[in-house]
């Protein structure tokens, strides 16, 4: 008989898992170490708060590192079984254009509050903030309190949810690994997923840049394309279309030192039409106002034209150089700057039901498991999908 449960880690994962198990009877206590639960979460709802994506279970478990595993777990708890359950929590969602769910009104803070009342709600729920996990056995969590105090608590099933290694103000610092490692379970080194990339731009170039964003645009990777924006910035380049092969371009740079995209400025053209209409420039006009005109090309992406394209170039290829922009990009950035991270707890320590292979009655769920996926709501499912898998291989114990 399962008595107490204590979760470890209070992000989406962690906080979507009490719920489900105090609506099936359990006494759970959850342990932070920050003063409050939820604050990448938080951070996530700066930029808007994108829940999860509208599109089907094949397309949408394809996105993640493991799909196989993934699209069971997102088959079990689906998109839309996570914004019915948003609604009961009063959080009205709905699908932008692009096929992401985004809360109608609520932001962040809010959904967060309504979280907590409704955990604190129950009298089997217990927060212990400022708690952190320095070490576990199989039947005991080690928690350092706040005044350095260390603590012992008991548990019978214990659940870590304690997140990846960016944005360390959020509590989520990777640090849990030195634990994890100590007890010879491996995890994988965290590197950033969904970042930004280092450009050596010339100086001339972050002089006179915009930073507005290159609208309209796809971007190559091999042969990977995404149709989506990007935005220069004076370290190098980021955005939608960038995190979406960020996985990719992360890989060659970390084998190769360096990774090349190319970005196509005229996607809506094709290089014949291109090449003709160049051929049709009358004599009297300057091509940079040709090209403002006749593609309505505007001022940041003529001066992307100048910089990444030599003049010889220009000068004799310029139709394939417009859908064919090279960019070296030579480093992540920071972990520290990334939406999430790759490593973590490795799939092949963990049984199928996520428990660990050398401690049965101890979960690991949320982005502290080595998988990742791009942005697109894709990143809280993964985590809500797994709370739900834990909470049923639980009640079958
Ligand atoms: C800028 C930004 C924007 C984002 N936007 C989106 C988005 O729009 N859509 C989306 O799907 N995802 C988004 N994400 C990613 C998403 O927020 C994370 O994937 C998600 O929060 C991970 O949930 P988690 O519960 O696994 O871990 P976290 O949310 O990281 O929570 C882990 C918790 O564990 C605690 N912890 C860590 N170590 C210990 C310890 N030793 N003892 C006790 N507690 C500990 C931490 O303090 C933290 O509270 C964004 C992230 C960022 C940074």
């Amino acid at each position: 008989m399962i008595k107490k449960i204590i979760i470890i880690g209070g992000g989406p994962a962690g906080l979507f898992l009490c719920e489900q198990l105090l609506n099936k009877g359990y006494e759970v206590h959850l342990y932070e170490k920050m003063p409050a639960v939820g604050k990448k979460f938080l951070v996530a709802g700066y930029g808007g708060l994108n829940l999860t994506h509208s599109e089907d279970i094949d397309s949408f478990s394809n996105r993640y590192s493991n799909p196989q595993f993934f699209k069971k777990i997102i088959s079990n708890y689906t998109h839309d079984d996570f914004r019915q359950w948003c609604l009961k929590l009063g959080v009205e969602t709905f699908v932008g254009t692009s096929g992401r769910v985004f809360p109608k009104k609520m932001k962040a803070a809010q959904m967060i509050i309504s979280w907590k009342e409704k955990l604190k709600s129950s009298s089997r729920f217990k927060l212990h903030t400022h708690c952190q996990l320095i070490d576990f056995d199989d039947k005991k969590v080690f928690i350092k309190k706040e005044n350095e105090e260390i603590i012992q608590e008991d548990y019978s099933i214990l659940v870590l949810s304690l997140g990846g290694a960016s944005w360390s103000k959020t509590g989520s610092d990777g640090k849990w690994s030195q634990i994890f490692q100590k007890k010879g379970i491996e995890v994988s080194p965290f590197r950033a997923m969904n970042s930004g990339f280092e450009v050596n731009w010339s100086s001339h170039y972050k002089s006179k840049f915009d930073i507005s964003p290159l609208k309209n645009i796809t971007i190559s990777f091999k042969d990977l394309i995404t149709k989506s924006e990007a935005m220069i910035t004076q370290y190098g380049i980021e955005g939608g279309g960038i995190y979406a092969l960020s996985s990719d371009i992360e890989d060659e740079i970390y084998s190769k030192g360096k990774a090349k995209i190319t970005i196509d400025l005229l996607p809506q053209f094709s290089l014949e039409n291109i090449k003709e209409l160049l051929c049709n420039k009358p004599n009297k006009i300057s091509m940079s106002n040709y090209l403002r005109k006749k593609f309505k090309l505007g001022k940041e992406k003529l001066n992307l034209i100048n910089e990444c394209i030599s003049k010889e170039e220009y000068s004799h290829n310029l139709a394939f150089s417009l859908k064919n922009i090279p960019i070296i990009l030579t480093s992540t950035r920071p972990i520290d700057e990334a939406i999430s991270t790759k490593g973590g707890v490795s799939f092949t320590e963990l049984e199928e039901d996520l428990s660990l292979k050398k401690y049965s009655n101890i979960y690991c769920i949320g982005e502290m498991v080595d998988w990742h996926a791009p942005t697109g709501g894709y990143l809280i499912q993964g985590c809500i999908s797994m709370a739900k898998w834990v909470c049923e291989s639980i009640i079958q114990r």
